[in-house]
């Protein structure tokens, strides 16, 4: 391909005029420009311009130059947008016509596969822009507006959200604001999970007629009833909106090939996830849980790198298996983890331990099932983005007695999300139990969107002798012990409250820990807990393996209640 000047190509393609030139011979070696595509895109207000810049890569490094090369064409390519977009083309569009559309690369701009990571990197930082950089102006305007809509279909489409509104002396048009919903009462999914215990197929907050309902799907979670989801095509599409822009935070890209390694049956980490996965562009293998000697026979058989969509504690055991089998991890090309499922990459040392079994990156989600994959963290890895902005708004709450809490910088509690462009089972004031620390401060990737950290789920919660324990806190304080301990564990609590009685802690243990050196580690383990999380554990070693299922891993056990391994 003829390698032109940047300005050359831009004026060729959509006679646009920029004093840009960066000739071939800019980069060195076998790092040239083996391409510039520019394409012009007709929109309703006027042309767009989507530059592209291919790279002959011979080495798997991001050169530096190229990095001042994108951040130039970025610039051309947002004058050149200034002139004709902006936000208004969203508002030009009828509600029908996805925007996003327009933004997507043509295809001829799709191959080849290093000239199309070139284009991506350099051509868009965000999955879209105008939202995830919106100033909080904007967003509050969205969200009211959005809101407000949303509660009078509600009221006028469900009679549990009407009878809600109504005892609560709250009219459809008092909510005029996020601020307002603080005199509405909090909904539980317990309330769902009642409603829908008679055979009903969808309960109380089901909002849309059953043949605008394309897709049912249950809730997870590792604790509570689940609960049936229904989804039309409207919400489906705005899943997928939401989760690619968590997706591509994460770091992921059209052209990646990923292994979809949840729970396909009835749970949205499966089906739904996939399918946000392709909405993005990935090309997405449904390989589902289980099956792990299978799966490690298919990647070690790939040439290319490839990535995984999993809990993290699976990539944890799957390098187990792996080992068992006689592979060495880091020889597979498994090079970008995507996790979720697990707040264990926000551990401190889990992540690195991740990236260090398999040679990857790892990046965290989260979502719940109610919602879809709504957040990711960009490559800044400080907290995880909010990616729900226009779909569900939050408020933060006392996880004890319900008041509602500032939405501040550093700001920690359990949060609330409200549905506001819901059709089919919208929520309204649910209660998540997670417990958050949330940051509202800019982020330096440019994201407006406020940040999150998940502290651990309040009924995973437990309190001894008045402190509030999350499992969290004690993964935190057992990594400190790695690599003699995996980072696995298991609180049961055998007894009801108060736990007034040493906790009772299955922790595992590295295999080259030698007999003679465990009674020793286990008195390490019940010192470094009662010192970072201030209660004595009765601790109990075993083998690595013993605790990591191949889906998610329950960290607290009420065997008092009942409740099984
Ligand atoms: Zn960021």
């Amino acid at each position: 391909m003829a390698a032109l000047a940047v300005g050359d190509a831009l004026r060729e393609a959509a006679d646009v005029q920029t004093d840009i030139k960066w000739p071939n011979d800019l980069l060195s070696g076998e790092r040239k420009i083996c391409g510039i595509l520019a394409e012009a895109i007709d929109t309703p207000l006027g042309r767009a311009v989507i530059l592209g810049i291919g790279i002959n890569l011979t080495e798997n490094a991001f050169p530096p130059e190229l990095a001042n090369v994108a951040t130039s064409v970025s610039e051309a390519r947002m004058s050149a947008r200034r002139t004709t977009t902006g936000s208004a083309i969203s508002e030009a569009y009828p509600s029908s016509v996805p925007t996003t559309s327009w933004r997507r690369a043509p295809e001829r701009m799709r191959a080849p596969d290093r000239m199309r990571e070139a284009v991506n990197v350099s051509e868009r930082p965000f999955w879209d822009d105008e939202i995830e950089t919106m100033t909080p102006d904007a967003r509050r305007r969205l969200e009211d507006e959005r809101l407000g809509e949303q509660i009078a279909y509600d009221y006028a489409t469900s009679p549990y959200y009407r009878s809600k509104l109504d005892e609560a002396g709250v009219r459809p048009g008092d909510v005029r604001g996020v601020d307002d919903l603080a005199a509405i009462p909090f909904m539980e999914k317990t309330e769902v999970a009642a409603s829908q215990a008679d055979g009903t197929l969808l309960g109380v907050n089901q909002c849309a007629p059953l043949d605008r309902i394309v897709r049912i799907q249950a809730t997870g979670g590792t604790t509570g009833q689940p609960i049936r989801i229904g989804l039309t095509r409207r919400d489906i599409e705005d899943y997928g909106e939401m989760g690619a822009r968590a997706l591509w935070a994460m770091g992921c890209r059209p052209g990646e090939v990923v292994f979809e390694c949840m729970n396909y049956n009835l749970y949205s980490g499966g089906l739904s996830d996939h399918l946000t996965f392709e909405t993005l562009g990935a090309a997405t293998i449904p390989f589902g849980v289980g099956h792990s000697e299978r799966l490690l026979t298919m990647m070690s058989g790939l040439a290319d790198p490839f990535g995984i969509w999993a809990t993290p504690s699976y990539a944890v055991r799957l390098a187990e298996v792996a080992r068992g089998l006689g592979l060495d991890p880091r020889a597979i090309g498994l090079r970008k983890g995507y996790f979720s499922g697990e707040a264990g990459l926000q551990v401190p040392g889990y992540r690195e331990k991740v990236e260090e079994l398999w040679g990857m990156v790892a990046r965290d989600q989260y979502g719940t099932g109610e919602l879809g994959l709504h957040s990711g963290e960009c490559e800044a890895l400080d907290g995880v983005h909010y990616g729900g902005l226009g779909f569900a708004v939050a408020e933060l709450i006392d996880p004890d007695t319900g008041d509602v809490l500032p939405f501040t910088e550093g700001q920690r509690g359990e949060v609330v999300y409200t549905s506001i462009r819901r059709e089919a089972s919208p929520l309204l004031r649910i209660r998540s139990h997670d417990v958050m620390q949330v940051f509202t401060a800019p982020c330096r990737c440019g994201r407006t969107s406020w940040r999150f950290r998940v502290l651990g789920r309040s009924d995973d919660m437990f309190i001894v002798k008045g402190v509030n324990v999350f499992p969290l806190a004690i993964q935190t304080s057992l990594m400190t012990l790695a690599p003699q301990l995996t980072g696995e564990f298991q609180v049961d609590l055998d007894r009801p409250p108060p736990i007034d009685y040493p906790v009772p802690l299955t922790v595992e243990v590295d295999p080259d820990v030698p007999e003679s050196r465990r009674e020793a580690l286990t008195r390490g383990v019940v010192e470094r807990l009662q010192r970072d999380v201030n209660f004595t554990a009765d601790v109990r070693l075993v083998g690595p393996g013993t605790i990591a299922a191949e889906g998610k891993t329950r960290r607290v056990i009420r065997t008092y209640r009942g409740e099984d391994r």
